[in-house]
């Protein structure tokens, strides 16, 4: 499990910004949607205050027994570099064109079924996020994501999980896929829980009532989002048997999800009395401010 802590530097404690996670790309799938990849791509890139993760499988290549398979060939390692120095241009290529543009909005890659390794325990996702600075995000991963004004300390944080699903769940019907990750996210303590992998496409939210710990005794409601990151790849492709028609899958949900994450104020005429009388404005620590989790898809 990699943990990994990421400060998000907003203008104001009320700025909303929304979080992009992506998967399932499969650039190099006949099914690719180049469209909605790069629709995808202008979002983020356009959008103020932006984060984005990614969540694996960017590009075909081999699902795990192909690799396996693969490695049981011994005699001649030579022929593997060509392999190798293909697969490293195919990652340049996929930063180049498509992960450079957003990189400063990118928290990290973390990696799918769908990879290459490159035999010194490197696998392509890792080179990737080695050439664009960001953090390789392994195969599970928490992310604590701190919320900053410039130069101010931290004023809330959120906890993010994230996997890319493979092994987990392959539930193919909405319900399904729904229920697989409440059920999983039932043992695990985060406020945002991230899956991808069946190439279904849903956010949904619902709060969490808890009470506080210190203070005076009050009901809390938070906020918590469950995502299923959809992708980039049609399911069936004219004249071309792909790996969902074999098995006679859904058809996939082309897309992606986004979340917001807006921070709410509630009228407290008693606390809106006292600052005004002391004069203050909108500071880092704010008391009473809460959260709204919305989810677009
Ligand atoms: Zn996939
Ligand atoms: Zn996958």
């Amino acid at each position: 499990m990699v943990l990994l802590e990421h400060r998000h530097i907003i203008p104001t404690v009320m700025t909303p910004f929304p979080i992009f996670p992506f998967a399932c790309v499969h650039e190099d799938n006949q099914g690719h949607s180049s469209e909605k990849w790069r629709d995808f791509l202008w979002e983020v890139k356009h959008t103020p205050n932006a984060l984005a993760i990614g969540l694996g499988d960017y590009m075909d290549f081999l699902r795990q027994h192909a690799r396996d398979f693969l490695s049981l060939y011994k005699t001649d390692r030579d022929s593997f570099k060509k392999l190798h120095d293909w697969r490293r241009k195919a990652a340049d290529d996929f930063c180049e064109k498509y992960l450079d543009p957003i990189r400063d909005k990118l928290i990290g890659l973390s990696l799918g079924n769908h990879h290459h390794e490159f035999g010194d325990g490197i696998n392509d996702t890792m080179y990737m996020c080695q050439q664009l600075k960001v953090p390789y995000l392994g195969v599970g991963f928490f992310i604590r994501l701190q919320l900053a004004q410039p130069n101010r300390t931290v004023h809330q944080t959120f906890l993010i999980l994230g996997h890319h699903g493979h092994k987990i769940s392959t539930a193919q019907t909405m319900g399904g896929s729904v229920n697989a990750l409440l059920k999983r996210a039932g043992s695990l303590g985060a406020d945002i829980y991230i899956q991808a992998h069946n190439h279904q496409k849903h956010g949904t939210t619902r709060p969490e009532l808890t009470a506080t710990r210190n203070g005076t005794l009050k009901l809390i409601e938070r906020p918590k989002a469950f995502i299923r990151a959809g992708c980039f790849v049609r399911g069936y492709v004219p004249n071309c048997v792909t790996y969902a028609e074999e098995k006679l899958y859904e058809p996939t949900e082309i897309g992606y999800v986004r979340l917001d994450i807006i921070p709410k104020q509630p009228y407290d005429p008693e606390k809106y009395k006292q600052n005004v009388e002391q004069d203050k404005k909108l500071s880092g620590k704010q008391g009473n401010l809460r959260y709204e989790f919305k989810t677009y898809s």
